[in-house]
């Protein structure tokens, strides 16, 4: 491709709304144009970039035994409904109706649609095991679209699901897909690590996050430098402190005014956070919204953990059996009417007509702090079994750096990552909601055994910047590379200069390498710039010496350039891309 003719527009301005480098630059490189919040229209090199990620994708899969196909994104709701999902998926499910009144969602994943294919059309153990999958646009109506293709409303994915006859197999199909993302994340060039992780709205019984580290990742991950344990924050475990064995004290009312935080009471008092109880309080809604469409009070649930800990809002939801947009902290003033708390000032005892549920850690202390349940007062000697109990008892805390690791006890430490795909144990979850089933040998009815693995490919694009991207713009490996090459010809008007860049460029092209020239009239400082911007991992200048055979040969991601001969440029360039 001349440059001089493509339409490709590049952005000296950082634009306003973008706050990571891969917004920024894929912006302003000109690979991607904002159409609306989180929706996007991919320009040339974007669109070249993100279909060479879906062809790795894709030769993957198909080596591990998947078999392409392509679902539409409208998706009628009678399928969520059978899936129990509609709900569940709450407002994040882009919802629309057709003239008739007929309900419809465009698909944030396509389990329903495609265990009703294999329901319908799957009866016996030889069809088995099948391997489905598809690179499609997947549209969730996130709440806070963010950071460019981080998280946007439309966004390309690859989803797969297998479906097995039985949990052996499952873990066969599981094992071939983990080693296909691996393979997948290395050749787009990812620093990346698998950590478990918690199932979220997709449900089932295990799962697996690929995380690609970077600090503007927004996932919480702990990894265990002794053992092999990673794993999300909200999955995590958490290590309850030893059981406290010392002797109970009677209950006793203080005056504490004005100390509504832990800090503010342990320090009015003379304890340590360890010897308070966090109080933390919720609204529950109801599942099904009413007639308007409103999500309506359902409980009032208090959770209890020692005071310097702090909740893990998945565990909460995952104890509850609830979806995540179905709770959110409760008025102070109303929860206060109805259950006798005093926002501030709440505690288990005297507590009244709200779930209560408690960190399994707090049941084992003793003589602990928390509100008395009345303003300006606090509790002291407050003990489990004794002064209260509680509805739900189950592990709440976040595991953070520095804490117990819940396989060896050693220190965790902490990192951020880009949740780039996820791979999930389904188990029987949707061919039980949906009735997909088989017959084995003796004619014998059974479930069939599923997974499903996602990859956000707009999302590796992204991650692959974030992780590889300098103060001047995009470095872009090899593999993925909009163009392998660019070459930059110094004088557009230089006849030598011409006709040397013109047998290069045909030399590249006949032998695969797609090249850029840039035989635009502009000055080289313009025609620099924009290379470096662009993230071509290989440059390639023709200038004054083009008369003597001589070229400029520059890797993106290293700052020095050589003078080489012709023959040696070409040499190390068919070497570093064929
Ligand atoms: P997240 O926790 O980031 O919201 P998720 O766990 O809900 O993601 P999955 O249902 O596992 O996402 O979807 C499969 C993959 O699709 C994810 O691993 C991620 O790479 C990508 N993805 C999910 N949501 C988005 C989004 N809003 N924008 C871009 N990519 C996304
Ligand atoms: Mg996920």
């Amino acid at each position: 491709m001349k440059l001089s003719k493509a339409h490709i527009h590049t952005l000296r301005e950082v634009p306003g709304e973008a706050e990571v480098p891969s917004h920024i630059w894929l912006l302003r490189a000109g690979m991607m144009r904002k159409t609306v919040s989180g929706v996007y229209s991919f320009m040339q090199f974007g669109w070249r970039t993100l279909r060479k990620i879906e062809e790795i994708i894709r030769q993957e899969m198909d080596a591990a035994g998947g078999q392409e196909i392509s679902t539409s994104p409208i998706q009628p709701a009678e399928l969520w409904h059978e899936s129990g999902r509609w709900g569940v998926y709450g407002p994040e499910l882009w919802r629309l109706k057709d003239r008739h009144g007929r309900e419809f969602a465009l698909g944030p994943t396509a389990e329903e649609v495609v265990t009703d294919i294999i329901r319908n059309e799957v009866d016996s153990w030889r069809q088995l095991p099948i391997n489905l999958y598809q690179i499609q646009l997947k549209y969730r109506d996130e709440a806070r679209p963010r950071y460019g293709l981080m998280r946007s409303r439309e966004f390309i994915m690859k989803d797969s699901y297998s479906f097995d006859r039985d949990e052996e197999g499952f873990e066969k199909s599981y094992a071939a897909m983990r080693e296909a993302y691996t393979k997948i994340f290395t050749r787009c060039g990812l620093t990346f690590r698998p950590v478990a992780a918690d199932n979220g709205a997709i449900g089932g019984s295990g799962s697996e996050e690929f995380m690609a580290m970077s600090d503007v990742g927004e996932s919480d991950i702990v990894y265990c430098e002794k053992c092999d344990m990673a794993a999300t924050t909200e999955l995590a475990a958490g290590v309850d402190a030893a059981p406290d064995v010392t002797e109970m004290l009677p209950l006793e009312d203080v005056l504490t005014p004005a100390t509504k935080t832990i800090e503010a009471v342990a320090s009015y008092l003379g304890l340590s956070k360890e010897q308070t109880l966090k109080a933390l309080l919720f609204d529950v809604y109801n599942e099904v919204p009413n007639a308007k469409g409103e999500y309506e009070h359902k409980e009032y649930v208090v959770a209890f953990l020692r005071g310097d800990r702090e909740i893990n809002k998945v565990k909460l939801i995952n104890a509850l059996g609830i979806a995540e947009h179905l709770i959110e902290f409760a008025d102070e003033v109303k929860i206060g009417s109805a259950t006798g708390c005093v926002g501030g000032f709440t505690g288990p005892v005297g507590l009244h007509d709200c779930r209560i549920i408690a960190d399994s850690e707090v049941v084992g202390l003793k003589n602990l702090c928390a509100g008395a349940n009345k303003v300006d007062h606090h509790t002291k000697n407050i003990n489990y079994g004794r002064d209260w109990t509680a509805d739900i008892v189950t592990d709440l805390k976040l595991v953070g750096e520095g804490d117990a690791c819940p396989v060896c006890g050693n220190p965790l430490r902490a990192a951020r990552g880009i949740e780039v795909g996820q791979i999930f144990h389904l188990g029987a979850k949707y061919s039980a909601k949906l009735g997909a089933k088989y017959r084995d040998e003796k004619q014998e009815e059974h479930l069939i055994e599923m997974g499903c693995y996602g990859i956000g490919v707009t999302r590796t694009m992204a991650a692959v910047v974030e992780q590889s991207h300098d103060e001047n713009g995009i470095i872009w490996p090899i593999s993925i590379a909009p163009y392998h090459v660019i070459l930059t010809q110094m004088k557009p008007d230089d006849a030598v200069q011409t006709e040397l860049a013109e047998s290069l460029y045909k030399q590249f092209w006949d032998a695969g390498v797609e090249t850029v020239w840039d035989e635009r009239d502009e000055r080289p400082g313009v025609k620099f710039k924009d290379a470096d911007i662009f993230g071509i991992p290989i440059r390639i200048t023709v200038g004054k010496k083009a008369a003597e055979g001589i070229v400029e040969f520059k890797l993106r991601r290293e700052k020095e350039n050589e003078e080489l001969p012709v023959a040696e440029a070409v040499e190390r360039v068919f070497a570093l891309v064929i």
